[in-house]
């Protein structure tokens, strides 16, 4: 018999819009996510973002992020370098991947075909 499980306070925190209560995100993140953390801990800086909350944040209408299938994030004991190379490594004909080196982070969206920038 399954036992009800609470979800987890950090993930649902996590996957909720700064702005408003509004939760939304794809196993094929959360997948990623969880490969990830054999590089070390993982620092989220943005996953769901509501369409205002976007806006407000400059982010491109009907991005990834408004649907939950985007992660911005880093791992502090690799460098965003790296952590591009092995997406890209892992995910060589799918997914978007956006290398920020300024800024300090990846992002990576689930989307079946394939597309690579530098932010
Ligand atoms: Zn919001
Ligand atoms: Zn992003």
């Amino acid at each position: 018999m399954y036992k009800t499980q609470k979800f987890p306070k950090t993930l649902k925190y996590l996957v909720t819009c700064p702005c408003c209560d509004t939760a939304r995100f794809s196993i094929g993140v959360l997948e990623m996510l969880l490969w990830a953390e054999q590089f070390g801990e993982v620092f989220v800086t943005s996953f769901f973002r509501c369409h205002n909350y976007n806006k407000s944040v400059g982010g491109k209408i009907g991005s990834f992020h408004t649907k939950g299938r985007a992660v911005d994030f880093f791992i502090p004991q690799v460098s965003v370098r790296e952590l591009y190379d092995k997406l890209n490594e892992k995910f060589p004909d799918s997914c978007g991947l956006g290398l920020y080196l300024k800024n300090g982070f990846v992002h990576f969206d689930d989307r079946l075909n394939k597309a690579r920038w530098n932010g």
